[in-house]
């Protein structure tokens, strides 16, 4: 016994595709399967991405001008801890940049 195409209308595109191989699977879905197909989906996903992203990298900024003091003091008190350690890697890799310079 063959399986019967089943064809589902993407929500999307609108156009009528087969279930099997242009629809992800969604088990929280009523039929099993995505409500767009792939092609679109990825589209969908890849732009949800960039506006998350963008959402993200705004509120970083905005996390950092509200701690602005907090971070300020934290790094003057990490530089304070570390500033030997920090001194010598800076030495260490202008060190190594002199050298390459001079090949
Ligand atoms: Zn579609």
């Amino acid at each position: 016994m063959t399986k019967p195409i089943i064809e589902k209308r993407c929500t999307i595109c609108k156009k009528l595709k087969p279930i099997d191989t242009d629809f992800y699977k969604k088990t929280s879905a009523s039929d099993g399967h995505d409500y767009y197909c792939i092609p679109c989906r990825n589209r969908r996903g890849k732009r949800y991405h960039r506006k998350n992203r963008k959402q993200m990298l705004e509120k970083q900024a905005e996390w950092r001008r509200t701690h602005r003091a907090e971070l300020k003091k934290y790094f003057a008190q990490y530089w304070e801890e570390n500033k030997e350690r920090i001194g010598e890697e800076r030495r260490i890799k202008y060190a190594e940049r002199k050298r390459m310079e001079g090949k």
